[in-house]
């Protein structure tokens, strides 16, 4: 097959000799059948580089906020607010727990959860005395939400944060690490994520009661008794040793794939630099781990709109994505309360997530830009 002919993806998996390595001597070990010592160590080397104590390995990301939500006690009659602009996981794990997503909407520069929407929205909630059991945050395309003034305002109404962090391992705000903000947070492992397990999550806490207890429910809450004995329903939920295997190996090389990533990010600002009515959105780049790049554009200013572009490029090969279809527009959580300025829809509008993986060669890279200068050429 031709260079050109194959698709540039817009977030693969990275994968290596590392990786390969890691997962034989796994293999080789006998260690398969599901628990091991690359568990463990994956559990703790993820928690060092966050900076949390207890880290819980898990077979995804929606089984980690899940369990978030279940440590702190998140069940039917309970309001979680939870980002408008966000993946269905984050909504879904607060359906799981039987509590009811509010959806907030989000700071038009940066897509994450607005922090001035939200203290608005929790001082209507607690005027209605509604149980507000959690603010779930979630650190859109790798970028922190700006906890500096979220934290604050959940604080003074005593509502615990939840941080979904599935895909800002690496980010950090005001130097402190994306999952270690919150009562606990939420990696993901899958496959198109920052660093992947193939499949995978992991819950991140500073609270030793609230991971002893998701540890206890990701294995079907098995209580230590030689003849299966349950107290309560639990779930399988645990990562295998083969894919933490994996795990290590990637997060070796975490800073390296988020240099490329952000690399990739910077061909893009260079060449929409000049381009009326085209922007980047997200948080400090060098904050941020680059996870995806999205451009969001002012049909008006610009003259054209996003979708033309991602045609133009799905003609060369090259897969582009249109930004999260908001929550609140989704036919499942239609009738959902809501606390909208209207940016995230305006974002789904205008907004485009380009190829940003990690895997893409230099070769790949040009081909992208080449095709976006192109496009531009082509409407000046
Ligand atoms: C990917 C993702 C998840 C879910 O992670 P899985 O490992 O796929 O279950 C949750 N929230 C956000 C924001 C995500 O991007």
């Amino acid at each position: 097959m031709l260079a050109e002919d194959r698709t540039v993806l817009l977030s693969g998996p990275d994968i290596g000799p590392l990786e390969q390595e890691f997962v034989l001597a796994a293999l080789r070990s006998g260690w398969v059948a599901p628990a091991g010592p690359d568990l463990d160590l994956f559990e703790r080397e993820i928690a060092a580089r966050v900076g949390v104590p207890h880290a819980v390995a898990l077979s995804s990301g929606t089984a980690a906020l899940h369990l978030a939500l279940l440590g702190i006690g998140a069940g039917p009659g309970d309001v979680v607010v939870v980002p408008t602009l966000t993946f269905v996981a984050t909504a879904n794990a607060v359906v799981y727990t039987g509590a009811t997503p509010v959806f907030a909407d989000c700071d038009p520069a940066t897509g994450n959860l607005d922090p001035d929407l939200l203290a608005g929205l929790l001082a209507e909630l607690s005027a209605e005395g509604a149980r507000v059991r959690a603010v779930l945050t979630a650190d859109l395309y790798g970028s922190c939400a700006d906890y500096g003034r979220i934290l604050p305002v959940c604080d003074r109404h005593g509502v615990p944060l939840i941080e979904d962090a599935a895909e800002a391992l690496g980010a950090t705000h005001r130097g402190r690490a994306a999952g270690s903000f919150g009562r606990a947070a939420a990696l993901s492992f899958n496959g198109n994520k920052i660093m992947t397990t193939s499949g995978g999550g992991m819950l991140l806490t500073g609270d030793a009661e609230l991971a002893g207890r998701a540890r206890h429910l990701a294995g079907q809450a098995r209580l230590p008794a030689e003849h299966y004995e349950h107290a309560e329903i639990g779930y399988n939920y645990r990562l295998s040793n083969l894919l933490a295997a994996l795990g290590r190996a990637q997060l070796r090389r975490l800073d390296e794939m988020i240099e490329r990533r952000r690399a990739v990010r910077d061909g893009y600002a260079k060449v929409f630099a000049d381009v009326e009515g085209v922007r980047l959105p997200g948080g400090d780049d060098l904050a941020a781990n680059c996870w995806l790049t999205c451009i969001a554009v002012d049909p008006e200013r610009a003259g054209w709109q996003a979708r033309e572009l991602a045609a133009h490029l799905a003609a060369r090969n090259v897969e582009t994505r249109p930004v999260f279809k908001p929550m609140h527009l989704q036919p499942v959580f239609a009738g959902a309360r809501t606390a909208l300025s209207g940016a995230a829809e305006r974002l789904f509008r205008e907004g485009l997530a380009l190829p940003s993986g990690s895997a893409l060669g230099d070769d790949q890279v040009r081909r992208v830009l080449d095709g976006i200068t192109e496009f531009l050429d082509g409407r000046r």
